[in-house]
């Protein structure tokens, strides 16, 4: 053995106390932390660039990983980044993601492990939390855009089936002319249509409603009344990233009555607030969808990278992502056979994290947090509203902010971003712009399980500040 790699084997224990010790001042101070760190901190330091020919050991290495970069990681786990849809992660599911390394299982399907049969667990007990019925199956994946991706695939495998063609086994020149559907897709959708073969001009973007972003369930029947016959997928949004707008998924499922497509329904945050009873009806119908994205890794709060996704028909995500070698057992129908469901062979034990943060929180704590989320962004909207020089773009609708600076003498795109610029300077609250309707705006979405209301007090001032600077 290189006598690096025995001496770190001789100082294990002291390695793993080393970086206990880190984490827990990184965890102390996190809510401290600049959710923005400088640009000078955010450059690879001199020297770094180069491979090293010898090593220095484990905690050399991780000394020098601390001195130089600690200061360029963003407080992005805590309790005011309200920047893209970030969530943190809880006690339980953090211990949890060091034991998926520390014990480095693979979780396909290999009868050496416990691993896939938590995670088949770990499935039905979301579907419980959900509201999920029976006949739905789950695969973890990386994240909301993996979802989409499989959810798509899955789609796409349908939609060859409409006419008699396994487009897995004949790929997509086969397929003849298809349509998907969309009012809002979430750009990860689009990605996949790419990867997917099926190419970003397949997407026929369908009407919102005048006065929000859900899709207009009469503009789409009538443009499926006047395409009916060409196989066709419906991308409904259950939580749009700008305004938390849902589709009517109950009126989707009457359409696709009479006009039978593929309904995905990408519910990457959106899903969670299934959980509680005072947000469920706003997923009503999803139980009958046929592919589901939901994200672990955003309002779950568990570390990156998780998601999950559900499905109704594991016979043709079988067809989709079968793996067929000598060495590899033969794909038969199973919800576990992971390694016969999504694009991923080796993977970590995904599920852990979320597994424990069930069994260490249970549904009363995670419906506590989105609850929690819920009233704090009603809070910020209404500070907000109450505020000179802001206005809401959009009512705030479940957990996300969605404002713009009003009485700019100026340029308003400029304004705008010179406010978000001077909230990075704060560190104190991290915001993403976003254009609603036309309009410069800026997002806060709350998914962090710490975010409480002096959070909400330190938002504001912060906020108003830098409006006040903007002039
Ligand atoms: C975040 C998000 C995605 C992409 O998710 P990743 O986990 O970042 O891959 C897709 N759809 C929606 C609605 C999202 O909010």
């Amino acid at each position: 053995m290189h006598p690096r790699l025995q001496q770190d084997l001789d100082d294990f224990p002291r390695i793993l106390d080393h970086t206990n010790q880190l984490a827990q001042t990184f965890l102390a101070g996190l809510k401290q932390r600049p959710v923005c760190p400088p640009e000078k901190e955010q450059q690879l330091k001199a020297g770094d660039g180069q491979l090293a020919e010898e090593g220095c050991g484990a905690l050399a290495a991780l000394e020098s990983f601390w001195q130089r970069y600690a200061t360029g990681l963003s407080g992005s786990a805590g309790p005011r980044y309200f920047g893209f849809v970030t969530g943190g992660s809880t006690p339980a599911s953090l211990a949890a993601d060091w034991l998926v390394s520390v014990t480095d299982q693979n979780s396909q399907l290999s009868h050496d492990t416990v691993a896939a049969t938590i995670e088949l667990a770990t499935i039905e007990q979301l579907k419980s939390l959900l509201q999920l019925p029976g006949d739905f199956s789950g695969s973890f994946v990386s994240g909301a855009t993996m979802a989409n991706f499989v959810g798509l695939a899955i789609g796409r495998q349908w939609l060859g089936q409409q006419r008699g063609i396994d487009t897995a086994q004949l790929g997509v020149a086969a397929l003849g002319p298809i349509q998907i559907l969309s009012a809002n897709a979430h750009s990860s959708s689009v990605k996949a249509l790419s990867m997917l073969g099926i190419g970003r001009n397949a997407l026929k973007t369908i009407a919102t409603q005048a006065d929000s972003e859900a899709l207009d369930t009469t503009a789409l029947e009538r443009h499926l009344a006047a395409t009916a016959g060409i196989p066709t997928m419906v991308l409904a949004s259950a939580g749009t990233v700008n305004t938390v707008t849902f589709d009517n998924l109950p009126r989707l499922l009457a359409l696709r009555e009479r006009y039978p497509f593929w309904l995905h329904v990408d519910a990457a945050f959106g899903g969670i607030a299934a959980c509680s009873p005072n947000h469920a009806n706003l997923l009503e119908g999803w139980q009958q969808a046929d592919s589901i994205t939901v994200d672990a890794h955003k309002w779950l709060n568990v570390p990156y990278d998780s998601a999950i996704q559900f499905t109704r028909h594991l016979a043709l995500q079988m067809q989709v992502f079968q793996n067929h070698s000598t060495y590899l057992e033969a794909p038969t129908l199973r919800p576990d056979n992971y390694l016969h469901l999504t694009p991923e062979n080796s993977r970590r034990f995904r599920a852990l994290p979320v597994w424990m943060a069930l069994k260490a929180y249970g549904r009363n704590g995670i419906q506590e947090i989105v609850e929690r989320n819920v009233m704090l962004a009603r809070r910020l909207g209404e500070g907000l509203a109450a505020s000179d020089g802001f206005r809401l773009l959009a009512p705030v609708n479940l957990n996300v902010v969605c404002f713009a600076l009003s009485a700019i003498a100026g340029d308003k795109m400029t304004a705008r971003d010179r406010f978000i610029e001077c909230l990075n300077q704060h560190g104190v609250v991290r915001c993403t712009p976003t254009s609603y309707r036309g309009q410069p705006g800026v997002r806060a979405a709350l998914v962090n399980w710490m975010t409480e209301e002096q959070d909400i007090i330190l938002t504001l001032a912060s906020m108003q500040q830098c409006r006040a600077q903007i002039g």
